[in-house]
This record gives C-alpha cells, sequence and structure tokens, in this order.
C-alpha cells in the first residue's frame, strides 16, 4: 500500500503555537486530518507533528504533504528540502503558499492553491504516475455539502488538552478587513455545511467539549440559530469566535448560551474608530464594547477579547488606554497582536507599496514580533508597550479577579487566563 506522510511543521519563536513543557499544544488544527481523510482509502496516511517529533527524511513514503502558517514556513520549507533531496516528493498547501506559489515551488513539486477538497484525488493519482503538476488548483469554491470527516484518529491525542474536539460549519467571511487573510482565501461569501451534517460529526464526538474554528460563526444569523437551537439536546460544552453583533440579538444570544456556548472570543482590535475605519472593520463600534461584554456575560458567555496593536492610529499611549479598557470592562481573558501584514492581504500589498515592511522573515510573521514601520510611534515604543500591556493585564491579582469573577464558567475562563499569564511572564519585564 502507498504511504502518505503528512506534516505540521514548527515554530522557531514567538509565542503562540508551542507545545509546553509537559507536552500538550493549543487546539487540534483540522487541516491535516481532513487532507487524510480526502486521501482514498488505497493509501495509508500517517500525520507527523514536527513539534513533538523528529522528522524522519529517510521514511519510505511515496508522497508527503506539508501545510504551514505564515511563521512556520521555515520550518517547512526545511523539511521539504530535506524530503526532496532524497527524491521523496513533496507537495505544499495552506494560505500563504497559495498566495505564493513560486516561492514554495522552490521547495517543493507541487502547490495546492486554496482549498484541497477539489483537487486532492488528482494530486494523489499523479503521484501515483509520478507525474505531479507544480499547481492544483480548482476553479472555484466548494459548496460545503457531504464535507470528509476529519481523520481526528491520526493525532496525538495526549498532545491536547483533554475534551478537546475542534470543527467547521462554516467559511469564508463576508466583511472584509484589509489585514485578513480569511476573505482572500476562503473568500468574501459566508459558505455553511448543513445543519444536519454538522451535528452528526458533533454527536461523534468522544468528548463533551468542542470549539468552532469558524472565523465568525454568528456571521450569518439565521444559520447560527438553527444550528445553535439544534445543539440544544446535545448537551455539549463549546466556544467559538464571533464578532460583536451577536451579543445585541436577544434570540441569538440566548440560543448561544443555551446550547453550550460557553465562551466567545471576539476581535474588538481597537478602540480608535480611526483605526476601525481604515480596516475597515465597521461592524466594531468601540462604545458597543463594554455592553457587548455585560450583555455575552449576562447570558453566560465568557467574552475573550483580542486586540491589535501597531494600527497607524496608535500612539505610545495605546497601551495604557487599551489595559484602562479592559479592565473596566470586566472581560473575562485578552490576547494582544502586532500588526501583522500577512503576504495575500491588502495590508501586505499596501505596506511593501509603501516600503514600509522591514523584514520578509516568515519566521518572525507570529504576530508577537514587529516586521515593519509604525506610524505613530517608534518600533521600541511598541515592542515595550505590548510587552507591558501583556504582562500588566496578566499580574497574578488580575489574573486571578478574572478567573474567580464568577463560579460559573469558572474552568474555561481559568484555564485561558493561566494559560495567557504563562504566556505574558515568558515576556521581557521592561521598565
Ligand atoms: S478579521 Fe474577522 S471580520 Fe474581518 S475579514 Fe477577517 S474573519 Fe472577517
Amino acid at each position: 500500500m502507498k504511504k502518505l506522510l503528512l506534516i505540521l511543521p514548527r515554530l522557531e519563536s514567538g509565542y503562540w503555537g508551542h507545545v509546553s513543557k509537559s507536552g500538550k499544544a493549543g487546539m487540534v488544527r483540522l487541516s491535516l486530518p481532513t487532507i487524510a481523510a480526502l486521501t482514498p482509502p488505497d493509501w495509508s496516511v500517517e500525520i507527523l507533528e514536527a513539534r513533538t517529533t523528529a522528522v524522519d527524511f529517510d521514511a519510505r513514503v511515496e508522497l508527503v504533504g506539508i501545510t504551514a502558517f505564515t511563521a512556520e514556513l521555515p520550518s517547512a520549507y526545511a523539511i521539504a528540502d530535506g524530503f526532496r533531496a532524497r527524491k521523496t516528493p513533496v507537495v505544499m498547501g495552506g494560505f500563504h503558499v497559495s498566495v505564493m506559489p513560486e516561492e514554495a515551488l522552490a521547495h517543493a513539486d507541487s502547490v495546492v492553491i486554496g482549498e484541497a477538497e477539489p483537487v486532492w484525488e488528482s494530486v494523489i493519482r499523479d503521484a501515483e504516475k509520478q507525474a505531479l503538476k507544480p499547481v492544483y488548483q480548482a476553479g472555484h469554491l466548494i459548496e460545503m455539502k457531504q464535507m470528509a470527516v476529519p481523520r481526528r484518529e491520526l493525532l496525538n491525542k495526549n498532545m491536547y488538552a483533554t475534551g478537546f474536539n475542534t470543527l467547521q460549519a462554516t467559511r469564508g467571511c463576508p466583511y472584509n478587513c484589509e489585514y485578513c487573510a480569511i476573505s482572500a482565501f476562503f473568500g468574501r461569501k459566508y459558505r455553511h455545511r448543513l445543519v444536519s451534517e454538522v451535528i452528526g460529526e458533533i454527536e461523534n464526538f468522544d468528548t463533551k467539549s468542542f470549539f468552532f474554528v469558524d472565523d465568525n460563526i454568528t456571521a450569518n444569523k439565521r444559520y447560527a440559530g438553527d444550528l445553535f437551537r439544534t445543539l440544544i439536546p446535545l448537551n455539549r460544552v463549546w466556544g467559538g469566535q464571533s464578532d460583536i453583533n451577536f451579543a445585541f440579538d436577544d434570540q441569538l444570544l440566548s440560543l448561544y448560551a443555551k446550547s453550550g456556548g460557553k465562551y466567545a472570543f471576539i476581535g474588538f482590535e481597537s478602540l480608535s474608530e480611526a483605526n476601525l475605519n481604515r480596516m475597515p472593520k465597521s461592524l466594531n463600534s468601540p462604545d458597543k464594547y463594554k455592553t457587548a461584554i455585560k450583555r455575552s456575560q449576562k447570558a453566560g458567555i465568557s467574552v475573550l477579547g483580542s486586540f491589535i496593536f501597531g494600527l497607524d492610529d496608535d500612539d505610545p499611549g495605546v497601551f495604557e488606554r487599551t489595559v484602562d479598557f479592559i479592565r473596566k470592562s470586566g472581560m473575562d481573558a485578552t490576547q494582544f497582536h502586532i500588526l501583522t501584514p500577512f503576504p495575500g492581504t491588502r495590508l501586505y500589498d499596501e505596506m511593501d507599496r509603501q516600503g514600509r515592511i522591514v523584514d520578509k522573515d516568515w519566521g518572525r510573521y507570529h504576530t508577537s514580533d514587529l516586521i515593519f514601520s509604525p506610524f505613530s510611534m517608534t518600533p521600541e515604543e511598541l515592542m515595550r508597550g505590548y510587552y507591558w500591556a501583556f504582562r500588566k493585564i496578566y499580574k497574578l491579582n488580575r489574573t486571578l479577579v478574572r478567573s474567580l469573577r464568577s463560579m460559573h464558567n469558572i474552568a474555561p475562563r481559568a484555564s485561558l487566563n493561566f494559560g495567557y499569564r504563562k504566556k505574558a511572564m515568558q515576556m521581557p519585564a521592561l521598565s
């Protein structure tokens, strides 16, 4: 039987996406288990986590498949080079190589541009004939009907928090924020699976809790309402990513909570209207943030807010303003990211045109490093402020106050808070 080896590369720096000393990683990433499920049954498939397992370049396999986030590219290309040096063909896929296929083809035999579903079987059949094409690309986005169910059993379950499954119900985003690669890759048309198919996948989970990896699970309120309503009898516990508007829809908010939605990741991004208008992220409005948080919490949903630092309207006072807002808002947990112009986004094109990108070492594109010239502060001010804000928010007393805010949802809230505190404490303590 022919063998496909799928590899998830490693990150060399940054604070996100690493495996902890106890061997735990963050969330289950679905891309490789999905590719495994799309592979014809006459092939055997192995998934290798390069974060924890050394790569054996002499492994006897007919094809190697690699997917990577931008920051994982140095590791991904090194792995690809290692296999190709031994004449083992390599195919790569994912956001980054889809927008930079020429770069990837210097390391791989083939690149899958965009969604793999329509083309993966051709990749496999061409690999059997040793006739791989350089590029595989479907001319259309898929309908999301009868989607392959990711082969999660190929993952090392011990690496992931107990009881943690992920799944995807929708793709695409109707919004078009300039820094976001989602709409560039999955399109602006919001596509969704049949509710019955999503529910069927959840029913087969071996755990009670799970996470919707969708970029915005509530973007289509009618679909989200149907999904949540059907989910209620399953008595599950879940979290997902959403925009703030769901918090102003009484019915959706109630269904989110009743169906077991315990927490929501919300991209607040900025307190500055000028920043939000420039993105443009017009669905966000800072004067609604506190109300959205309070309404969600009242419904029983914890809020994890994400903020970006380094936007053009961010001056050196942005860190203190944001930390102050977070404290007063009562938000349950917070993430900060340095603005990162990922290739394939409008932000990247614009900054590149302006000559503001100072480093194209993709290994630094992990949102906790600075690779462009900020507009309203110095690079040093931005990095110092980022570390300061993270450490300030995750001081032990604040971490405890947020975790113990209420006994309701205490487990996920405490776990998020102490997880982020651990990262914050690894950051430089600058005076
Ligand atoms: S940042 Fe969020 S709202 Fe904006 S385009 Fe990306 S997924 Fe959509």
